[in-house]
C-alpha cells in the first residue's frame, strides 16, 4: 500500500492534480488526498483549484459538480459505477412533473443530485448549510428534492417556511430506525447521538446534535465528552476512531455502508490518475444552467461564513 501511495502522490505532482475525497470513502484514500470533508467543502475546493486535473474520490454527481465549476479542467472519477441512489431518484421528467403540481415556487435542491436536474433548479444546498439556504429565499413555501428527510428536518428548523418535499430519500440513512435509536441508546445510557440529517424525522427528532458529516465531525472535537452515537455511514466513525483515539463511538447500526461510495480503491485511483480516465464531461448548457444554481448557494454560504 506504501508504494502505490508513493506512486499516487509522485503522479500527483507530475500531472499537477488534485484529490478531493468524501469523508464516506474508505479511510486510506485520506493518505492521498488534499482535501477531505463533506460536498459543500469539497465544492469550495474544486472552486478554488489551480490545478489541472482534478481527481475526485466520491460518487458520480460530485464529479460532475467539480465538472460544472471547473468547466476547463480534466475531471476523473476513479470509478465509473459509483453513484448515488438518492440523486438517481428524480430526473428531468419527475422534476417538471413535480415542479407543475407546485407552480410558481422557488426549487431548492441538494447537491446530490444530477447536473441536469440542477439546471432547472433555483438553487443547490448541501447538508452543512440547506437550512441557511432555504431561509435566504424569503419564500412562504419552497420546493425541495430529492431527500425528504433532509427537507423535512429543514423544515422544522424554519417555523415560518413550508417546504414541500420530493420522495427521495437515502437509502443508507433512512434505514435507520426508531428502534434502532432506542436500543443503542439504552446500551450506551447518557451517551450523545449525533445524526445526519438524511435520517428520517422521527430519528433526528431524537438526537442531541444534528448536522452534515463535517458538522458531526466538528461537534466531536469541540466537545469533551469521551462517547458518542453516531447516525451515519461507516466511513464517519472510521475517522472518527482514527483521529480521536482516546474516544469512544458507536455505529448506531451495522452495515450503514454505502457500497457506492466504497468502490473507489487506492488501484482505481492510481490507474484513474495514471491513464487519465474516466474525464466526465457536461453538456455546455446544462452545466452553464447548473453553475448558476450551485454558484447561487456558494455566495449565499460565503456571506454566511463572513457573518
Ligand atoms: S450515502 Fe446515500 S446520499 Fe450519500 S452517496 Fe450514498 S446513497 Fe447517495
Amino acid at each position: 500500500m506504501k508504494e502505490l501511495i508513493e506512486k499516487i502522490n509522485n503522479l500527483k505532482k507530475e500531472k499537477n492534480a488534485v484529490i478531493l475525497a468524501h469523508c464516506y470513502q474508505n479511510a486510506e484514500i485520506d493518505e492521498v488526498a488534499d482535501f477531505v470533508g463533506d460536498s459543500l467543502y469539497l465544492s469550495q475546493m474544486a472552486a478554488k483549484t489551480d490545478a489541472d486535473i482534478i481527481l475526485f474520490a466520491g460518487v458520480y454527481f460530485m464529479a460532475q459538480t467539480a465538472k460544472i465549476l471547473c468547466p476547463d479542467k480534466k475531471v476523473l472519477l476513479p470509478n465509473m459505477n459509483a453513484g448515488c441512489e438518492m440523486a438517481d431518484m428524480i430526473n428531468l421528467k419527475q422534476l417538471r412533473e413535480f415542479k407543475a403540481k407546485y407552480p410558481d415556487i422557488p426549487v431548492v435542491c441538494y447537491i446530490n443530485s444530477t447536473a441536469e436536474v440542477k439546471s432547472e433548479c433555483d438553487i443547490c444546498c448541501t447538508s452543512s448549510n440547506a437550512v441557511q439556504i432555504v431561509d435566504s429565499i424569503k419564500s412562504e413555501k419552497v420546493l425541495f428534492l430529492p431527500d425528504k428527510n433532509l427537507g423535512r428536518w429543514v423544515e422544522k428548523q424554519l417555523q415560518d417556511t413550508k417546504v414541500i418535499t420530493y420522495e427521495g430519500f437515502c437509502p443508507i440513512h433512512h434505514n435507520i430506525t426508531v428502534e434502532d435509536v432506542l436500543r443503542t441508546k439504552k446500551e450506551n445510557p447518557g451517551v450523545k447521538l449525533l445524526a445526519h440529517p438524511e435520517c428520517k424525522e422521527e430519528v433526528s427528532s431524537l438526537a442531541d446534535f444534528v448536522g452534515s458529516t463535517t458538522g458531526i465531525m466538528n461537534f466531536v472535537k469541540n466537545n469533551s465528552d469521551k462517547k458518542y452515537i453516531i447516525a451515519t455511514e461507516k466511513g464517519v466513525v472510521d475517522r472518527l476512531k482514527r483521529d480521536y483515539p482516546d474516544k469512544e463511538f458507536t455505529l448506531i447500526k451495522e452495515n450503514l455502508i454505502c457500497e457506492s461510495m466504497k468502490l473507489n480503491t487506492l488501484e482505481d485511483i492510481y490507474n484513474s490518475l495514471n491513464d487519465e480516465t474516466f474525464e466526465i464531461k457536461v453538456d455546455r448548457e446544462i452545466s452553464q444552467k447548473a453553475l448558476k444554481c450551485i454558484e447561487k448557494m456558494l455566495d449565499v454560504s460565503k456571506v454566511g461564513a463572513a457573518k
